[in-house]
């Protein structure tokens, strides 16, 4: 279950079977809380985009003392709709925060070291959360349409499984706010592309146009990666319908900021 806190203004979601664990900090950031303004008001976590370096910059400080997280530790991704997944390390911390994003195409994050909060960013793409709760490795995957369609969820996963021995019974998965098919309108080549990689049931007609549900075809990847349905969380929450408190590309024709992912084990 998703869960909506408040903390020193700062509204944030965090995913109960996760906290249950005691094993990692964690949370999904909301528009509230942070130093930006207007379309980017007030956690934004994008950088090049209007609002400034200096706002954004203060936004991950304040989700990180939220968090009880250390800000110059934070390891963001550098997101290209692509599949590459990195394995953080010690090296890694501070990489595009306290110094410029040394990574060229980063999708998601996996580690086994403590205290490296891992962070992903978003907008309508979908948050995919891993813990392996035996093990104790977290990953996070940013599974946009072209990263769904590029199984990057199922990918992390299997990664998880091959680099790090972790069972897939042993791992909890989370899937956060996110475009959901009430909004996701898709045109007819990219809807054929989800019938045939994930069955009809992941792109759904609404009159004239297809919309596609990334959530069941990542739940589909997650699945075929072997983990159980009951290790497996979905908010359910959609940005779109929800853009005053989450940031939307679609609602906004892109005049959006970012929401991040933050996920450290302790
Ligand atoms: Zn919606």
């Amino acid at each position: 279950m998703f869960r909506l806190n408040r903390k020193n203004g700062v509204s944030y979601y965090t995913i109960s079977s996760f906290e249950d664990t005691g094993l990692v900090r964690h949370g999904f950031s909301t528009r509230e809380g942070g130093v930006s303004k207007g379309d980017y008001g007030t956690m934004n976590f994008r950088f090049h985009c209007p609002d400034t370096k200096e706002n954004v910059l203060e936004n991950f400080r304040i989700m990180a003392e939220t968090l009880d997280m250390d800000y110059k530790n934070i390891v963001l991704s550098k997101q290209v709709h692509e599949d590459v997944i990195h394995t953080v390390t010690e090296a890694d911390r501070g990489n595009g925060i306290t110094r410029d994003n040394a990574f060229t195409s980063v999708d998601a994050l996996i580690t086994d070291k403590r205290n490296i909060p891992i962070v992903t960013l978003y907008a309508d793409c979908v948050p995919v959360f891993f813990l392996d709760k035996r093990l104790h490795v977290i990953a996070l995957a940013h599974s946009g349409w072209r990263g769904t369609v590029k199984r990057i969820a199922m990918k992390t996963a299997e990664k998880m499984k091959n680099d790090y021995n972790s069972r897939p019974e042993d791992i909890l998965a989370a899937i956060g706010p996110s475009i959901q098919e009430c909004h996701f309108e898709v045109s007819d080549e990219v809807a054929e592309i989800f019938i045939k990689e994930f069955g009809a049931d992941t792109a759904v007609r609404y009159g004239a146009k297809y919309h596609v549900n990334m959530q069941r075809a990542i739940k589909k990847q997650l699945s075929e990666a072997g983990i159980p349905a009951e290790n497996i969380d979905d908010s359910g929450i959609c940005t779109y319908c929800n853009s005053d408190f989450l940031f939307s590309h679609r609602k906004t024709n892109g005049k959006r900021g970012n929401m991040g992912a933050f996920m450290e084990l302790i």
